[in-house]
């Protein structure tokens, strides 16, 4: 039997503990008979009235409801922001996630050569992009960018936060200007970014908040107390929203790498490098591509959600060498 929609209204109630979300619509089949249906949330941005479809029954802990499932698949193409995108880690997960079909919206706080040539590798694989400047730094500047990326693709599917710096020093010569700079970046930048897309991840269905720590914000380093603190913090970010953003269909989690051969890590004193080397069971740099592989990963496994995954080639598990 075919059924049709007739009408339907998204339902939504954003505000705890009334977190169930679905639309409930009117469904019309050949002879005019007529149903009420429930429409679930991953649907949203994509229904409208005459799409055919079936119509399940389908067993809830509220007892058995009737279900529309459309037929038609309305491609809408996903949309992921990267902040901090344009070189390094950001730059192979945005072309990672081109590459799985997402448009991209990326996003830094200046516009440069490595921004345009993260641009071109995108475009290069068909999707849809824009750059957007953002300072994860400031409110002001991260609504205003998310507002825009609203504005030109009117949705975000993904959100990876992995804007980052480190002001590297041992304690006694840490300024309080090194801490705040580090935790404004790297930690409230998170929290401004995920607090601006999540009405909006709410309004399509769903989403992924990934976030960038690091291994440093679960084991510590010797002369980054600010950076690991700001990591660290991202890991409490995860498990409090993958709680608190579940009921919405948006999943939260966090990807702690080790050493990844980016302009970051090779900033840091061949000292402390060689030690690494010498302390990692696979003495080698992380590729940027690795870890844009693990975070399509999560962002395609709707299993994960709340965890922490190192990527650190066994350096948090591993002891020096003899
Ligand atoms: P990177 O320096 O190459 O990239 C960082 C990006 O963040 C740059 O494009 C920079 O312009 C941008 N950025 C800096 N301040 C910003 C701000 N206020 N607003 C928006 N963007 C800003 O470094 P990377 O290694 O690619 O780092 C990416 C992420 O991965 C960071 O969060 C970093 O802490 C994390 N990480 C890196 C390593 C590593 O070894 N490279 C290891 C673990 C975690």
């Amino acid at each position: 039997m075919v059924w049709k929609l007739v009408t339907y209204t998204e339902l939504y109630t954003p505000v705890p503990p009334y977190k169930t979300m679905f639309a409930i619509g009117v469904v019309e089949d050949e002879k005019g008979s007529r149903a009420i249906v429930r429409i679930d949330r991953k649907y949203f941005g994509r229904l409208r009235t005459g799409m055919v479809g079936d119509v399940v029954d389908e067993w809830t802990v509220f007892g058995t409801v009737k279900k529309f499932i459309p037929k038609e698949e309305v491609k809408i193409p996903r949309v992921a922001i990267i902040t901090g995108g344009s070189g390094g880690i950001g730059s192979a997960i945005a072309i990672e996630l081109a590459r799985a079909g997402y448009s991209i919206a990326l996003s830094d706080v200046v516009y440069s050569k490595d921004t345009e040539r993260t641009l071109e590798a995108v475009r290069a694989l068909g999707v849809d992009s824009a750059f957007v400047t953002i300072d994860v730094s400031s409110r002001e500047s991260v609504e205003k960018g998310i507002g825009e990326v609203i504005g030109k693709f009117g949705r975000v599917d993904v959100l990876v936060n992995n804007a980052g710096i480190t002001r590297d020093a041992y304690i006694q010569r840490m300024t309080p200007e090194d801490w705040d700079a580090v935790i404004k970046v790297n930690l409230a930048g998170a929290f401004y970014c995920s607090r601006a897309v999540v009405p909006h991840m709410i309004r399509s269905g769903g989403g992924v908040i990934v976030n960038i720590s690091s291994i440093v914000g679960l084991v510590g380093n010797v002369g980054q107390t600010n950076y690991a603190a700001s990591k660290s913090g991202l890991v409490g970010i995860t498990y409090t929203l993958a709680k608190e953003l579940a009921p919405y269909g948006i999943r939260v989690v966090a990807i702690a790498p080790g050493f990844v051969k980016t302009r970051m890590a090779l900033a840091v004193p061949k000292s402390i490098l060689r030690d690494y080397l010498k302390r990692s069971p696979i003495p080698r740099l992380i590729e940027p591509e690795e870890v844009a592989k693990l975070v399509r990963h999560v962002v395609e496994n709707e299993a994960l959600n709340g965890v922490v995954i190192p990527i650190d080639l066994g350096l948090a598990i591993s002891s020096p060498k003899a």
